[in-house]
């Protein structure tokens, strides 16, 4: 046998330089309390599974079971963005924001989950090199913290990240956004990790002083009091980028999508992968669209428990921002009134020992800090009961 190569250094410098992004745990075995990726506790609409099958030919309507799988996808999910637009167009009217805002097949692309969407955009907008020369324009910015995969794709592009920091306050940093000269921004809202959401008029003002593209990544919107989609209308720099993986409980099906002006719609299409959405993801984001009572009843208990659990935080006098979100940053206080990095980082640990998996980052900014998703009210009562534990077992 031959020794190998010395791939990192055949390997372009940026590509082996990079830091890959790192997901939360998913662990195989069972009886773990999931509470670390922001999935939806509760199973997608009956629909789904009916449609899955349908697709398949598992429900004895015709031919032999699996036969469709020979078959590429539509290759731009048609069915799929009609229906998105629909369903958005029915939000809106419902919200009363007039019928000239409606959205049409030509506002949507579908990806592979919404992150396949967001490094479509990056590919599009983002230049390599960047900031190092003639291409100074085409940065891509974001705040911190946000969603740390914003920064890994940005790296896979070779390009250049404009950070953007938040205060503690989580107040909406619009002038230092406006004044980056990044040519597009990634605004996450409501934010990730801490849940707290930007309103509608926040959103309108970032885009009367910020001139570039602006990105509202509203993977968690459906939990949110306001989004943006209203705007887009007026607004054609804005591009909104949303998910089938977190309020339809669809993360194991991967399906995301934005809403953008066609023209940028038409670039995503002219980069995206020809069949970027499987065959089964199809069927089973477009019936779980056509189920909105049943998603409307997931949300509202979901935020239901997660208002409780804010409470009940707060109660134990301990921080946590108000989320908009599917999940809660909270900054835990050990038995003697501390907080901080380390009281975090037991916290989870002991949470971790006892099958409870929450989420910890590491960065200055969100050390102090536990982001738990919600699950269950049964869920959530178990991982109060064992934060007290921890509370006097140390
Ligand atoms: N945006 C944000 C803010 C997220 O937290 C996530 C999920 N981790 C995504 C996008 C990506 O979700 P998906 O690819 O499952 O659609």
């Amino acid at each position: 046998a031959s020794t190998p190569p010395d791939f990192d250094s055949l390997a372009l410098p940026h590509v082996a330089a990079l830091h890959a992004y790192t997901p939360g745990l998913q662990p195989t075995e069972p009886g773990w309390i999931k509470l670390n990726t922001n999935e939806c506790p509760y199973p997608p609409s009956p629909a789904v599974a009916k449609a899955v099958a349908a697709e398949l030919g598992a429900d004895g309507a015709a031919g032999e079971v699996g036969a469709a799988l020979r078959l590429y996808p539509e290759p731009t999910s048609a069915v799929l963005r009609a229906a998105i637009a629909a369903h958005h167009n029915t939000t809106l009217s419902a919200a009363g924001i007039n019928g000239t805002s409606a959205l049409r097949v030509a506002n949507v692309c579908v990806g592979n989950g919404s992150d396949d969407i967001l490094n479509l955009l990056v590919r599009c907008f983002c230049a390599e090199g960047a900031g190092q020369g003639s291409e100074s324009g085409r940065a891509a910015g974001f705040t911190l913290p946000s969603y740390s995969l914003y920064p890994v794709l940005v790296g896979i592009a070779n390009g250049q990240s404009i950070e953007i920091k938040f205060d503690r306050s989580m107040r909406l940093p619009l002038e230092q956004i406006a004044s980056s000269g990044a040519a597009i921004f990634f605004l996450t809202s409501p934010n990730a990790p801490t849940g707290v959401g930007f309103s509608a008029a926040q959103i309108e003002a970032l885009l009367a002083a910020y001139d570039g593209l602006l990105v509202v990544d509203e993977a968690y919107a459906p939990f949110a009091r306001e989004d943006a989609v209203g705007l887009l209308a007026r607004y054609p720099r804005l591009i909104v980028v949303r998910t089938f993986s977190k309020a339809y409980a669809l993360a194991g099906i991967r399906v995301g999508y934005c809403l953008a002006h066609e023209r940028v719609i038409a670039l995503l299409d002219r980069v995206r992968d020809s069949y970027n959405v499987n065959r089964l993801s199809q069927a089973a984001a477009l019936a779980a669209l056509g189920d909105p009572q049943y998603y409307a009843h997931v949300i509202a208990r979901v935020c239901a428990t997660r208002d409780a659990a804010l409470t009940r935080f707060a109660e134990q006098g301990w921080f946590c921002y108000p989320s908009q979100a599917n999940f809660l940053f909270v900054e835990p206080r050990n038995g003697r009134g501390e907080t901080g990095a380390a009281v975090a980082q037991a916290a989870y640990d002991f949470l971790r020992e006892r099958r409870i998996l929450v989420r910890h980052f590491p960065s200055p900014l969100t050390a102090p800090f536990l982001r738990i998703t919600v699950g269950t009210d049964e869920q959530m009562l178990t991982l109060w009961h064992t934060l007290q534990e921890w509370l006097h077992h140390a």
